[in-house]
């Protein structure tokens, strides 16, 4: 079966619940050890089938790769298993970012048929010096064995840190010992800071001189691609691939500042209006560069290598960690199974993002946006919806003569496109008139 990915989805699990305390913890469970801390984890805000038919392969246009992390262990919050069992009864890929531990959770998925679990992928994080302190070493190594056996691709990575530095020695051994290879290798980063600046006291070449010895294609990447930003790039981050919010279903272009495309646990049966970033990344470098340019090919533009390169390794028997039919997603980027946007296309896109954050937009967006306006309202008119900036510099620029209210074919506009499927019920009640997002406008014609 040839299996074509249509988007990524880095999906947060709200639990910050975790058996271990990394001291590099990257992903926000420290905060909770102090008592300071978030809940130990939040239900899901929707019931798992209608996040299930939120994510559904009919409405994303075709199979995803979703992946699931959350501010903890991801396995310890109580609804994932069935949320992930649904997601792959709909044909996702599903990838799991676990620190291994878990041998309860693990078995379950092993249970589930071959062809399902052939489509799981786990993350096993490489917590040495926590699975040592706490004795855990010997079940992590089962279970990264178990799941090899059972069919599930995986992969096994190490952050390097300062911490494990001292241990590096012995950590090659065991991996050798253990899997007849070495792990892979993140980089940990500071995630809450303006630069996402290294974590690391070593001066930069001796922190990647003695971490290369690990031939991580996948730390090599992450080195390749640190302190670049991507301004002069156009990304498809809020298209091709997403940050998603599981707790509330709120989906978004990417990190941070990124925009909301759309709340999508919510009326499910309103398609997905997707928008992209474009131009419009704030970040020092791409956040997660090794799965958004390596799998998703977020910025087309951006050569990179295969993302079976940074998670793959062959084993001594032969074996692969990464197996079909991972294999084949993983050597082909979700970008190959798209169309890049035309010139207006970009354009607008980029406008979009302007307006929205009170930024002037391109010089070229008022031609593009009245081209668009001619070929979609032809004996209709056009009414913008709301009152805010955005509304304000279109009635402002844009020629009067898509306006009106007097005909009766009408179009209306809404420019809060994060909120339009909120919104349209509301206009629905009141006019039978073609409700649109504006972030579709290109595409109506
Ligand atoms: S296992 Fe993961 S979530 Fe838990 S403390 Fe370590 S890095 Fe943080
Ligand atoms: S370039 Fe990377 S960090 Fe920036 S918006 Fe795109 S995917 Fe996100």
């Amino acid at each position: 079966m040839l299996y074509k990915i249509k988007r990524f989805i880095d999906c947060h699990v709200p639990v910050n619940l975790c058996n271990f305390q990394c001291d590099y913890c990257t992903v926000g469970q420290w905060r909770a050890i102090d008592g300071k801390g978030p809940e130990k984890y939040t239900l899901f805000k929707y019931p798992v089938e209608q996040m299930a038919a939120g994510l559904s392969k009919e409405r994303m246009g075709g199979i995803c790769s979703i992946n699931l992390c959350g501010n903890g262990e991801t396995f310890l919050h109580p609804q994932l298993l069935e949320l992930v069992e649904l997601l792959l009864k709909d044909g996702h890929f599903v990838s799991i970012v676990t620190n291994g531990t878990v041998t309860k959770s693990l078995e379950y998925l092993y249970n589930l048929d071959y062809e399902m679990r052939s489509r799981i992928f786990l993350k096993f994080s490489f917590h040495y010096i926590e699975l040592k302190k706490k004795n855990l070493l010997e079940k992590y190594f089962r279970n990264v064995h178990n799941a090899h056996k059972a069919g599930l691709s995986l992969t096994v990575e190490l952050v390097a840190s300062d911490s494990n530095v001292a241990l590096i020695d012995e950590i090659k051994q065991v991996c050798m010992k253990e899997f007849g290879v070495l792990c892979h290798l993140t980089d940990p980063r500071a995630n809450t800071t303006n630069d996402i600046r290294h974590l690391t006291e070593m001066p930069m070449d001796e922190h990647i001189k003695v971490w290369s010895q690990f031939e991580s294609a996948l730390f090599d990447y992450r080195q390749a691609t640190w302190g670049q930003n991507r301004k002069a790039h156009f990304c498809y981050g809020g298209v091709w691939s997403f940050n998603l919010d599981l707790g509330t279903g709120r989906l978004k272009q990417c990190y941070r500042d990124a925009k909301t495309v759309q709340y999508i646990f919510e009326n499910v049966e309103e398609p997905i209006h997707f928008v992209p970033r474009g131009h419009f990344c704030s970040l020092p470098h791409c956040f997660n560069s090794h799965v958004f340019d390596c799998h998703a090919g977020a910025v087309p533009d951006i050569k990179s290598p295969e993302y079976i390169e940074l998670r793959n390794r062959v084993l001594p028997d032969g074996t692969e960690w990464v197996k079909e039919p991972y294999k084949t997603i993983y050597s082909v980027k979700v970008c190959e199974n798209h169309k890049q946007y035309t010139e207006p296309e970009k354009i607008f896109a980029d406008a979009m993002m302007a307006l929205s954050s009170g930024i002037e937009p391109p010089v070229e967006f008022k031609a593009v946006f009245e081209a668009y306006l001619s070929d979609i309202s032809i004996n209709k008119k056009i009414e913008l919806y709301e009152d805010n900036e955005f509304t304000k510099w279109l009635k402002d620029n844009i020629s009067d003569k898509f306006f009106g209210k007097e005909n009766n074919e009408r179009i209306i506009i809404v420019t809060s496109f994060s909120d339009f499927a909120q919104i349209k019920p509301q206009i629905e009640k009141e006019t039978d008139a073609e409700i649109v997002s504006i972030v579709d406008i290109p595409y109506l014609s």
